[in-house]
């Protein structure tokens, strides 16, 4: 089990496993999800109530400097914000939307195809990659597409309305034609 692993992984590194860096482990392991420092000492405080911030910021330093966990920035969605997740996992790209904030993990052949490509090409010997997709979901295309045509509908609005101190001459005009 993944969990496991990265318990014996911080043994060989002569890291004690606290209970709180346990609640940090097992929240990063299992949520599976990508959340930032502050959302997991929330849920870790929900845990143990005695967890702090500090200790919370520290164990994610300690985790990602032992290799145990991946820092993700995902397209800068958030400003300066950082999320976590575990290395165990394979292999993926994310895919994040950059109007909701939706991160999708894309799992392929094409990324192991990518890596072996730029180790050839470079003749470079590969430690990490990373793989980061922004753009704009299904969901939010649709949202998008409405958003301009609503936009572009009150420019032509404003455009076309006449000022109040003359007539309408445009609506005389289209009666006649
Ligand atoms: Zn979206
Ligand atoms: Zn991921």
């Amino acid at each position: 089990m993944a969990l496991d692993s990265i318990r014996g992984s911080l043994k060989e590194q002569g890291v004690r496993l606290t209970r709180q860096r346990q609640i940090l482990l097992e929240l990063i392991d299992k949520t599976g999800d990508h959340l930032d420092a502050e959302s997991l000492y929330q849920l870790a405080k929900q845990k143990d109530p005695r967890i702090n911030r500090v200790t919370v910021y520290r164990t994610l330093k300690m985790l990602k400097t032992g290799g145990l966990v991946d820092e993700l920035d995902l397209m800068h969605y958030g400003g300066d914000q950082h999320y976590y997740e575990t290395r165990l996992k394979q292999e993926h790209a994310h895919v994040v939307c950059l109007r909701c904030g939706k991160v999708e993990e894309f799992f392929g052949d094409v990324l192991q195809r990518l890596r072996k490509q730029v180790e050839a090409h470079f003749g470079f010997q590969i430690l990490l990659a990373r793989t980061e997709v922004g753009g704009y979901c299904a969901h939010c295309q649709t949202l998008r597409a409405r958003e301009v045509d609503e936009a572009r509908q009150r420019l032509l609005e404003g455009v076309e309305e006449p000022p109040r101190t003359t007539p309408k001459p445009a609506r005389a005009r289209s009666k006649r034609a």
